[in-house]
């Protein structure tokens, strides 16, 4: 089995156990339908975009964190990309990071500003390439 096909699968167990809400904000997520995600929530394609499961490491793979069930947690991608690009005082500490998260939640402004970055599993296009942060980094 794969790193990939790996993380994939721990991914898909994560966002079962955790009955689809992200790890961090709480809010659901899509895996496979921005389109009916969009329709299902009365928000744009674009936004819906934010609400991609991702599988996230709870101790960053920088940090030597393994690619392992105890490790993964499901989370949106606008989390995701947030823990590691927004806040990188707080990636190193998953719940200080959540509490952060349901903070800004309860207070309105937790996707306040739509993502920067494209996921790399489909690699950006046009402007979004050229502006990306993360290219280099692996994101599932
Ligand atoms: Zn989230």
């Amino acid at each position: 089995m794969t790193h990939r096909t790996n993380l994939c699968a721990l991914r898909e167990s994560a966002f079962l156990a955790q009955g689809h809400p992200c790890f961090y904000c709480l809010h659901p997520m899509w895996r496979a339908d921005a389109k009916a995600f969009a329709a299902a929530h009365g928000i744009s394609r674009d936004r819906a975009r934010m609400f991609r499961l991702t599988a996230e490491h709870l101790t960053a793979k920088m940090d030597g964190g393994r690619t392992i069930a105890s490790n993964i947690v499901a989370a949106c991608r606008y989390c995701h990309h947030g823990r590691h690009a927004q806040f990188p005082g707080a990636a190193s500490d998953p719940e200080a990071y959540s509490f952060f998260v349901l903070l800004s939640v309860a207070a309105g402004v937790w996707r306040a500003k739509g993502p920067t970055v494209e996921h790399p599993c489909r690699p950006p296009r046009g402007r979004a390439a050229k502006n990306s942060l993360l290219s280099q980094r692996e994101y599932h």
